[in-house]
């Protein structure tokens, strides 16, 4: 069924398992497979941007001829394959070990728009994406047994390039699935079409391509096919693209289109988990496919909700998705006219007896049809509680059936190398698995202060460079004008106390509450004796013309002279990118307007490298912060305008006051003891609580394994 024989056109016998290496995302997360690749060619490692497929298909012959005959890349080689074998096979994983009755034959499928799992495979566009990435791989760890689904966006995301007068403009992305760990999936005759479904009164069908994630295979969706008209072909170009009915199909098309593809492949899961509202068309076609073999809508709900999960991650009632009457008319309807739900229903299920009524609600179809929801952090819990009281009349919000899994990021993905390498000494040679006791992370307070130090100077290092040699190239390849290179970074030096600002340019996050007192952050960057230095990257949605403004207005103060060429902006925020950050800067900074941060994870990654986070007490801080790992903006109330005006005087008051001061302190041996500690708290905290591992375990103990099991105790629908 599958051919895989062109990927990778000439590799030497001996090392011929680098086929199987390069095709399975596995060995992103395991730091001696990851040390074997850059061995193989280490400049068109850094050149392909970590990408085997890439880096094998242009190395030279003579070169992997010498790999395959010299016996120190053998050793590397032949251990990385054992570990690769034995990852693969293994049956005594945490899952298989604490549930043994759970059939393995039967997985969890995991719904979401987006999968962020490696940059080389641009199917993201930020939070939601990566988490979705960090979750398979958790659950490939833990040996839950989840498939996921998606689409493949053939045209990606988009590339971000800033004009002359800093507006954003966007490129699609190169995409090229032959440099990817990409597999088309064939049906039995050979047929690219896997299944199908109508949309707008037109059959369209459905391919599928699979990505290896350890043990979890992701099933992404593709409709351009030669057999599907000219636009339905566009569906699944671009994440995010086009307008509400193009953004609706996508929707049905990952939903009712998801579910035939897994039935199309064999593929029987017992358990369907929607990770945000795009995907919450997966249980109405399970809602169908129940109807249709005899039951009666209450049997149908109720079987639905006892397999299914859904996660909501929006604390705004705006941003939930939702279609008006029209939109749904054109696109779905073939779907009641052919019965057996009908149109009265399908509406029933996405109202909401308040909000816009007469629209369909994707978060409230999802709430009907799930047994289990969750927000993503204790507030968002709460937030979300309050959202959705009128489904359920009369009642007190904090008894809802609502619950709360605080996010998490994969460690073994985000933590340099080099710490990984330190917390041998205390966790044993192979810890990757092995660090799920939170109290095992008190040892991360004895680490040695100067070698706690002396790795993270080389990180932030490593930062500056990468920030000159991205400017370099994009100089070259797309500027072409000197005047970039000003705020692109070059002018960073390793000394003065670095913060990172990087995540998506929405307006909630806040980035101008920086330079609400331009003289303010002036004082506070060019400060003789104590400078601070600030680099921002980040994407505004190619339709939020407001977000682009304010990241307008940063492009502007990179490039004026009174801050000294202290702002920085790095261009194209992506997970390279985001690596090289949340590694290399002394403090993360975070701006959510509370609570519109439902959790936030870039934080928590910065964490797990020492790298102490400044936010207001919104997401994953409001449980994270304990007073040792970073500092918390104090809650304000009052207009939006006054909320800015006090978490802004706040944040300066604690850089000014605690947090420059603290950095600059050195004894004898010129070592920042206190700020030392504060790291190692920092590093504590997160791999203690705020991991994937932790956050997949939640899920599987919570809901997947009663979900496995089709049962539902005190099942609590929306009565309305
Ligand atoms: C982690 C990550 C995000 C999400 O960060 P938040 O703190 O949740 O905003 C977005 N984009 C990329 C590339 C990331 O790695």
């Amino acid at each position: 069924m599958v051919d895989v024989s062109g990927k990778i056109p000439y590799l030497p016998e001996r090392i011929r398992g680098l086929q199987r290496i390069a095709l399975n995302l596995w060995w992103r997360w395991n730091r001696r497979a990851r040390s074997m690749l850059r061995a193989i060619d280490p400049v068109l490692w850094s050149a392909t941007r970590h990408n085997p497929v890439a880096m094998l298909r242009r190395v030279s012959p003579g070169r992997l001829a010498h790999c395959a005959s010299d016996s120190e890349f053998l050793a590397m080689y032949d251990r990385t394959i054992a570990e690769f074998e034995a990852a693969l096979s293994r049956t005594d994983t945490w899952f298989e070990t604490t549930y043994a009755d759970a059939d393995p034959k039967r997985p969890v499928a995991y719904f979401c728009a987006e999968f962020g799992l490696h940059n080389s495979i641009p199917i993201y566009s930020g939070g939601l994406g990566v988490l979705a990435g960090d979750h398979c791989k958790a659950a490939s760890d833990l040996g839950v047994p989840l498939v996921g689904v998606g689409l493949l966006y053939s045209k990606g995301y988009f590339d971000q390039k800033l004009n002359l007068e800093g507006w954003q403009e966007n490129s699609d992305e190169v995409f090229n699935p032959e440099i990817m760990p990409l597999v088309r999936l064939t049906a039995p005759g050979g047929d690219l079409a896997l299944t199908s479904l109508v949309t707008a009164r037109r059959p369209v069908h459905i391919g599928a391509w699979r990505l290896q994630a350890g043990r979890v295979n992701l099933y992404l969706l593709d409709t351009n096919l030669a057999e599907n008209h000219e636009e339905d072909r566009q569906l699944t170009y671009q994440l995010y693209g086009g307008g509400k009915e193009h953004r609706l199909k996508q929707e049905w098309i990952l939903g009712v289109g998801g579910v035939r593809v897994l039935r199309a492949l064999g593929i029987e899961p017992a358990a369907w988990h929607a990770n945000e509202g795009h995907a919450s068309f997966m249980m109405v076609e399970r809602l169908r496919e129940h109807l249709e073999a005899g039951e009666t809508l209450e049997e149908a709900r109720h079987a639905v909700r006892a397999r299914s999960i859904f996660t909501t991650h929006t604390p705004v009632p705006a941003g939930h998705d939702m279609f008006s009457p029209d939109d749904i008319d054109a696109v779905c309807s073939d779907y009641w006219a052919k019965g057996p739900l009908d149109r009265e229903t399908f509406f029933w299920l996405g109202s909401h007896p308040e909000l816009d009524a007469g629209r369909f609600h994707m978060t409230a179809a999802a709430i009907r049809l799930a047994a289990r929801v969750n927000g993503v952090s204790k507030r968002h819990q709460q937030v979300t509680q309050g959202l959705w009281t009128s489904l359920w009349p009369g009642r007190d919000p904090a008894s809802l059936p609502i619950g709360g899994v605080t996010n998490g990021v994969h460690l073994p993905s985000w933590m340099a190398h080099r710490y990984m390498e330190l917390l041998e000494g205390p966790f044993g040679e192979v810890w990757e698995n092995k660090h799920r006791d939170p109290e095992a992370w008190d040892a991360a307070l004895d680490l040695d202060d100067a070698e706690v130090w002396r790795i993270h100077l080389e990180l932030k290092k490593a930062l500056l460079k990468f920030c000159r040699e991205q400017a370099r190239v994009r100089w070259i390849e797309l500027w072409k004008e000197a005047a970039h290179l000003v705020g692109a970074g070059t002018l960073l030096s390793p000394e003065p106390l670095t913060i990172g600002f990087a995540r998506r340019f929405a307006t909630y996050k806040r980035a101008h509450l920086l330079f609400h007192d331009e003289e303010r952050l002036r004082r506070l960057l060019t400060d003789p004796r104590r400078p601070v230095q600030l680099v921002f990257s980040g994407k505004a949605h190619p339709a939020d013309d407001d977000a682009k403004r304010v990241l307008q207005h940063v492009w502007r103060l990179t490039r004026d002279s009174r801050f000294g060429g202290r702002i920085a902006f790095v261009e194209d925020y992506e997970l390279h990118v985001a690596h090289r950050l949340i590694q290399g800067v002394d403090v993360w900074l975070n701006l959510p307007r509370v609570p519109m941060e439902a959790s936030g994870t870039s934080g928590m990654k910065a964490a797990l490298n020492c790298v102490p986070q400044i936010s207001t007490l919104d997401g994953w801080w409001a449980e994270g912060f304990n007073g040792e790992n970073g500092w918390a903006i104090p809650l304000s109330e009052g207009t939006d305008d006054e909320v800015d005006a006090q978490d802004h005087d706040a944040l300066f008051t604690i850089l000014e006051r605690d947090v420059v001061p603290m950095y600059y302190e050195r004894d004898d041996e010129a070592m920042p003891r206190r700020w030392i500690c504060m790291m190692k708290h920092a590093m504590r905290a997160a791999g203690a609580h705020f991991t994937t591992e932790r956050m997949v375990r939640e899920y599987a103990e919570q809901c997947y394994v009663p979900a496995l099991s089709g049962k539902v105790e005190g099942d609590d629908p929306p009565p309305v």
